[in-house]
């Protein structure tokens, strides 16, 4: 996993991605640093990048590229369905997921977020993220992702986990037993996606992940697309479903004004280089 070695300090902030490689930003200024019961927080001003957000020194989202994580995030599951009516997100306190999510007719959206300090920091440094949250349809509640899957009476069209590395309170996020409650609150024709990591650099956690997703969803796919402040460039997340292939569904229903994901990059996103497709197919 990524290492949390980041040094953010008046001029420079620094993520150790690797032992001996990462990437670093100049800081142009320092918006905002808090520790709140689960992470530390912090907020900067690049000159490309726009702002930063890392947690626990470890970059989450930026100004400049979060496009590419939150439209890939969403899109793929939901532009397969048909009416999504009811649509869970777990995490995503950046409210990115969220706001697409709500580009489409959904009557309900819950953001299930852990802690309450990334909402707010958010909802004064990235109001164009956050923002989808004073939507009459999107529901917020301060919860463990965990705890509400477990105790929600609801069935979800589409489910979204947006957790951070499988360290802390999202380490539970990325386990079998979270993807067992998640298929119980899904409805038979419904969707998960997860984001699952680095391409190379988290290649262990995604054979072990595809093992059991695979024992348990009728289709279990991976999809890749560059984010480019996240380790090594290329991210990867899981397509879950017991009746959805991603591969064969006729007609995707986009929304328009999107800026990265179309129904070229939906089919691309699903073939895995070599390498990739080994380590999920022959699991050690
Ligand atoms: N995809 C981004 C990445 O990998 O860099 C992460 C986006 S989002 C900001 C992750 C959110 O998940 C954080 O705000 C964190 O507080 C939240 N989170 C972590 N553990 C959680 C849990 N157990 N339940 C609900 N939210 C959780």
């Amino acid at each position: 996993m990524r290492k949390k070695a980041l040094i953010s300090n008046r001029r420079e902030a620094q993520e150790y991605q690797t032992e001996s490689s990462g990437m670093f930003f100049k800081v142009k200024n320092v918006l905002c640093e808090k520790k709140s019961a689960f992470q530390r927080i912090e907020i900067i001003e690049n000159d490309f990048f726009g702002r930063v957000l890392f947690l626990d020194g470890l970059v989450q989202t930026t100004e400049r590229d979060e496009f590419f994580y939150h439209e890939m995030l969403v899109h793929p599951a939901l532009a397969c369905i048909r009416r999504p009516e009811k649509v869970l997100i777990i995490g995503g306190g950046d409210g990115g997921a969220l706001r697409e999510v709500l580009k489409y007719p959904v009557k309900k959206a819950w953001l299930v977020e852990i802690d309450q300090e990334v909402i707010k920091a958010c909802a004064k440094y990235f109001p164009w993220l956050n923002g989808a949250l004073s939507d009459p349809r999107a529901e917020l509640a301060i919860a463990d992702g965990f705890d509400f899957i477990q105790t929600t009476t609801e069935k979800f069209d589409v489910i979204i986990v947006d957790s951070s590395d499988p360290v802390g309170p999202s380490a539970i996020l990325h386990a079998r037993k979270f993807f067992l409650k998640l298929k119980q609150a899904l409805k038979p024709e419904g969707v998960i996606v997860a984001q699952a990591g680095s391409q190379i650099l988290h290649l262990q956690e995604h054979r072990q992940k595809a093992t059991f997703l695979k024992r348990m969803f009728g289709i279990a796919r991976f999809y890749c697309s560059p984010v480019p402040t996240y380790p090594v460039g290329t991210w990867c997340y899981t397509f879950l479903s017991d009746q959805i292939d991603p591969l064969t569904v006729r007609k995707l229903r986009i929304p328009p004004g999107l800026k990265y994901y179309n129904s070229d990059i939906h089919s691309s996103s699903f073939s895995l280089p070599v390498f990739f497709e080994k380590a999920l197919t022959r699991p050690r």
